[in-house]
């Protein structure tokens, strides 16, 4: 999987070499971490396992590490559900309509499952990426599918160009340990925000966290927003332009939990992690990059892999303030 083609050789860039160099910085940092437990132990994750993977908009792939275990991808999937969303309602009245009138765009500043501002926000989530807003998106989702579980299980697949599973077991213990996620949708009932029942939109919710891929398969995945909506794998346009600027716009305001702005500052990149320990990024017009690292920092994000995010978005100069131009 690991090439370095003559461009780059001509740009005088070792991308393989850069690769290499990340990790050797990142990987030590895991030590420091901890690894969600639950994930973990269903999934057999290691504290050690380390990935990036690096897929370029025509295909062209530079990786390293367990590229090929799967892992449940938890909040990553918030953007796949904020994206099956809006292919529902569609652009302009649609999304206006049905989904920004319920879910805001500000980043929160508080934890992912974090009640308080629910409460004095009359129960409209900040944003689509924390748990509040996520559960919105599923109950927009319940309002359009048949089977929102199947039709995001279908993208998911469709976009890694294999066929994925949801882990059961995961989505099991998500649902054990939902009190929160509970607290959060009876929160919104109470304010008259969801149309469906608390088990349905939660049951939604469990299944999307229990969608398990490979680190390959995530940058695979989330070419499309890099490439203005249009999966280069197969030009099947999956959004309109206008909305996938926004998704990404989303990704990086308010994609890594309460350490958004430290991740825009730090990597300059759209950003979504998830509690498995992945992070996905996205250089648009080049690339989507995963780099996946269990254990977590104080706000849930991958230790090592903001590190190697940070790293590799300096040593390509990938971040999307420099303007076009990067190394890749
Ligand atoms: N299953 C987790 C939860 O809600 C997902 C968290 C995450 O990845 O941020 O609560």
């Amino acid at each position: 999987m690991t090439t370095t083609t003559a461009d780059d050789v001509d740009q005088g860039v070792d991308i393989d070499q850069v690769l290499a160099d990340v990790a050797d910085v990142a990987r030590p940092c895991a030590e420091d971490g901890e690894v969600k437990a639950y994930i973990a132990d269903l999934a057999g994750m290691e504290p050690g396992n380390f990935a990036i993977c690096v897929t370029e908009l025509d295909g062209e792939t530079h990786a390293m590490g367990d590229l090929d275990i799967r892992f449940s991808i938890q909040s990553i999937s918030k953007v796949l559900a904020l994206v099956l969303a809006m292919r529902k309602v569609g652009e302009g009245v649609g999304v206006q309509e049905q989904l920004w009138r319920r879910v805001g765009r500000e980043p929160s500043g508080d934890p992912f499952n974090s009640l308080v501002q629910l409460e004095r926000e009359q129960g409209v989530p900040r944003n689509p990426l924390i748990n509040a807003g996520a559960l919105i998106v599923d109950d927009v989702l319940l309002d359009h599918c048949a089977d929102p579980k199947g039709e995001l299980l279908t993208l998911a697949s469709e976009l890694a160009g294999e066929e994925l599973t949801i882990s059961e077991e995961v989505a099991r213990v998500e649902e054990d340990t939902s009190a929160r996620n509970r607290a959060i949708a009876n929160l919104m009932l109470s304010f008259d925000n969801l149309h469906h029942t608390v088990d349905e939109v939660l049951d939604v919710y469990a299944h999307q966290c229990a969608i398990e891929m490979s680190a390959a398969q995530l940058a695979r995945a989330f070419r499309f927003l890099a490439n203005d909506g249009v999966d280069p794998a197969t030009d099947r346009r999956i959004l309109h332009p206008d909305l996938a600027r926004r998704v990404a716009a989303i990704m990086l305001t308010c994609g890594t939990y309460d350490a958004a702005g430290e991740f825009a500052y730090s990597i300059g990149l759209p950003c979504k992690s998830g509690v498995c320990g992945a992070i996905v990024a996205l250089a648009p017009k080049q690339a989507a990059i995963c780099v996946w690292s269990p254990p977590l920092d104080d706000k849930g994000n991958s230790l090592a892999g903001r590190v190697a995010l940070h790293e590799l978005s300096d040593r390509l100069d990938l971040s999307v303030f420099k303007g076009p131009e990067s190394a890749l």
